[in-house]
C-alpha cells in the first residue's frame, strides 16, 4: 500500500486504524457506514493532505469528522484542510486556538524552530473545532459507540480521550504516552495526576497516544504512575525550598534508572524547570 514516508497505519479493529508516524504526531482513523472520521489533523495543511491521500487507499469515503484532542499545533494546525467537516473538541481547546496570544507564541516557536515545516506554519490558518463539549459526547459512528470524554485539566487545559468501549480502544493524545514524555510547557502540574487517576478506569487493550506507539493497558498505568511520581517529587524539592537547579538535576538522576530509556528523557532538563516555576 502507498503512503507517506516514515509513516504505518495499523488496522486495531475492522475499520479502525492508527496511523503511526514515525518521530511526528499519530493520527486515527475510524470508517463509518458512510464517511470516515479522524482523529488529529496533524501539524500543517500538507501532512494533513498526506493523510488524506493515505486514507483514499483505505476508504473512497468523505472524511466529515475530525476530533481535535487538544489544540496544540502538532496535533490541529492540519484542521484548515477539512472545511467539510464537523471538527470537534472540548470547549477548552476551543478557547485556546481562538487565544491570539496563545496562537501568537506558538507560531513563533514553529516558524523559528528551523525545522522543514517552518515556512509552511506562518500561512496556517488556525481553524478551531466547529462543536465543542463539556464532559462527555457519545457518537454512533459505523455501527459503533465512540465516547469522547473530558477528564479535567491535564496536557493542556482542553484534553479529550476518544473511547471505544466494545474493542477496548483509547486514543490518549499527549496525556499518557507508551514509553514517552509529554511536554509540559502548557501544562496543569496540580491537576494533571488526578486526571490520570481517571483514565486507568477506562477499560483498555490498547490505547493509541498522539505520538509513539501503541501501548497496552499496563503501558497507560505506567504513564500514569511516572506522571505522579515526577509531580509529586518535585513538589517535595519545593517544600524542601530547593531551588530549580537543584531540584532539576535531582530529578534527572531519580528518574534515569526507572524511565530513562523513555523517548524525549532529554526533555525533562527543560520540563523540570517549567513545572518548578508553575508551582512555586
Ligand atoms: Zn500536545
Amino acid at each position: 500500500m502507498p503512503k507517506t514516508e516514515g509513516t504505518e497505519i495499523i488496522e486495531l479493529e475492522k475499520g479502525v486504524y492508527a496511523r503511526l508516524h514515525d518521530g511526528l504526531t499519530n493520527a486515527g482513523i475510524i470508517i463509518g457506514d458512510d464517511s470516515v472520521m479522524v482523529i488529529d489533523s496533524l501539524r500543517v495543511p500538507s501532512f494533513a493532505r498526506d493523510l488524506i491521500s493515505d486514507i483514499k487507499y483505505i476508504s473512497d469515503k468523505p472524511i466529515k469528522f475530525v476530533i481535535d484532542t487538544h489544540a496544540h499545533w502538532d496535533h490541529s494546525w492540519g484542521n484548515e484542510e477539512f472545511p467539510e467537516a464537523t471538527i470537534i473538541g472540548h470547549q477548552n481547546c476551543y478557547k485556546e486556538m481562538i487565544d491570539l496570544e496563545w496562537n501568537k507564541q506558538w507560531r513563533e516557536k514553529v516558524v523559528n524552530s528551523g525545522d522543514s515545516w517552518s515556512e509552511e506554519a506562518k500561512l496556517v490558518k488556525i481553524t478551531p473545532p466547529n462543536q465543542t463539549f463539556e464532559k462527555t459526547m457519545r457518537l454512533y459512528f459505523g455501527g459503533r459507540e465512540i465516547i469522547l470524554r473530558y477528564l479535567g485539566k491535564a496536557h493542556t487545559s482542553g484534553d479529550i480521550f476518544i473511547h471505544l468501549p466494545d474493542s477496548k480502544i483509547l486514543f490518549t493524545g499527549d496525556v499518557a504516552q507508551n514509553e514517552g514524555m509529554p511536554f509540559f510547557g502548557d501544562s496543569y502540574p496540580d491537576e494533571w495526576p488526578s486526571t490520570d487517576d481517571k483514565l486507568i478506569d477506562f477499560s483498555v487493550d490498547k490505547f493509541i497516544a498522539g505520538h509513539g506507539p501503541i501501548g497496552d493497558y499496563d503501558d497507560l498505568v505506567n504513564a500514569r504512575n511516572f506522571l505522579h511520581k515526577f509531580i509529586k517529587e518535585i513538589k517535595n524539592c519545593i517544600n524542601e525550598n530547593q531551588n530549580e537547579y537543584d531540584t532539576t538535576i535531582k530529578m534527572i538522576n531519580l528518574l534515569e534508572p526507572e524511565f530513562g530509556h523513555w523517548r524525549g528523557f532529554d526533555r525533562l532538563k527543560t520540563a523540570v524547570p517549567d513545572i518548578f516555576k508553575k508551582l512555586t
